[in-house]
């Protein structure tokens, strides 16, 4: 029995040293590691654990190959990261990673309360090296629901699909919502009334750090009365974490991820703070990773929830780790500024630019079409001053310019937040 020097219990131990043990057998790079560190999973208790460094993602970039521990032929999916900063990481999946993955979305379908009478539409990529459509596919096969899967875009087959198939439940980007809604605005579709009872929400945060709708979820709720669950994952941890009917937070599964939360200090945070998320995957065969540091910060919530499931909650993601600017004093998360945008719908686009300035502090600029009209600008201003304590400047480039900068070639999101500070 292990001393419970942490705040990891002996059931989490007992399956985080079979991972250790796995990778210590089979990862060139934790064998390394381990080896450097003078770490022997058959000999570690849990702070030698917790002693152990974070695996970042420049190191995925720099060693990926040596972070694969199963042999080439055994690999049955290959997908990447988005390369959102830098270039997309190879991942890949065996089979019993393909089967983990249908088990973690099929727990999280049982907390949203879908079932096998349920259909499914999948409105999210399926294909493009993606995992997180594939990963839906396989959980809702696993349950046993209709699916339907139209894939990203094209509001007028996701609307002639709803009307043919009778979902019940969407899994969708959130912005994509206010588009189908728009869409259906504009063609005479009552939504209200269509089989849509709820949307799986991926890839943009729809609750603030309170779990409340922050200002893209009310704005959909406005267009759209369905029930919103959000959920987090992502192609590293090769797992995802989802609200459940109670809507209290994101539920940790912990039967395939340890996860900590750190302060700067690397210290585990107190109920109610806010740190950097850090996982262990469990049960991962072919990328399996240790002490990998997200860059997501996370609220550790106080509360436990009243649903079936007894596991930790964590908050939404409530920015980037590398993303904080720090402008005229004031901490500031792209991300904040990217949901008061969503108050002007008139504002064709716009990019958050930040750059270091003499004195090595930031400068923080928006970019938006010389073509906006002034009483738009103005407005623009009010809420950035109303939200945000500072104003950021306004910069104005011809609307093709900045369409340029926001939609590079080989990107496959929209860069609305532009780091150009020196490393
Ligand atoms: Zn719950």
């Amino acid at each position: 029995m292990q001393e419970n020097v942490s705040h990891i219990t002996n059931e989490a131990w007992e399956k985080l040293i079979q991972q250790l043990r796995y990778v210590q057998e089979n990862s060139v790079y934790y064998q390394r590691l381990f080896k450097e560190q003078g770490f022997d999973s058959h000999q570690a208790n849990t702070s030698d654990f917790l002693n152990l460094p974070y695996t970042r993602k420049q190191d995925l970039a720099k060693f990926n190959d040596d972070f694969i521990a199963v042999k080439p032929r055994e690999i049955i999916e290959y997908v990447t990261t988005s390369g959102t900063l830098g270039d997309p990481v190879t991942f890949a999946l065996n089979e019993n990673d393909l089967q983990r993955l249908a088990l973690n979305e099929a727990q999280s379908f049982q907390l949203i309360g879908v079932g096998e009478n349920d259909v499914v539409q999948i409105t999210t990529t399926l294909d493009k090296r993606f995992i997180a459509g594939l990963a839906y596919f396989l959980g809702l096969r696993k349950i046993g629901a209709g699916i339907v899967r139209v894939g990203a875009g094209s509001p007028a087959l996701q609307w002639d699909s709803i009307q043919r198939f009778k979902p019940s439940y969407l899994i969708v980007v959130p912005s994509f919502l206010i588009q189908l809604a728009k869409y259906a605005e504009a063609n005479d579709i009552d939504i209200n009334t269509s089989s849509i009872k709820g949307a799986i929400c991926i890839g943009e945060a729809l609750r603030d750090e309170k779990h409340e709708l922050n200002t893209l979820g009310k704005k959909i709720k406005s267009l759209w009365d369905i029930e919103l669950f959000s959920s987090y994952a992502s192609t590293e941890m090769c797992t995802a974490f989802t609200e459940c009917k109670k809507h209290k937070g994101l539920h940790v599964p912990e039967n395939l991820i340890f996860t900590e939360i750190l302060n700067e200090n690397g210290e585990e945070v107190q109920p109610g703070e806010i740190g950097e998320l850090v996982i262990t995957t469990l049960g991962v065969e072919t990328l399996p990773l240790v002490r990998y540091a997200t860059g997501d910060l996370v609220k550790k919530l106080k509360i436990t929830c009243d649903c079936e499931s007894s596991s930790a909650l964590i908050s939404s993601v409530l920015g980037r780790k590398q993303q904080l600017i720090k402008y005229k004093g004031t901490s500031i998360y792209p991300q904040q500024i990217v949901q008061l945008m969503i108050n002007l719908p008139e504002l064709q686009e716009y990019q958050i630019q930040v750059t270091s300035n003499e004195l090595d502090t930031d400068k923080l600029s928006i970019v938006i079409p010389e073509e906006a009209s002034e009483s738009l600008q103005h407005q623009l201003k009010e809420i950035l001053k109303a939200n945000l304590r500072v104003t950021p400047l306004l910069k104005l480039l011809p609307l093709d310019e900045l369409k340029a900068s926001i939609f590079p070639e080989g990107s496959r999101k929209p860069v609305r937040f532009l780091d150009l500070r020196k490393a």
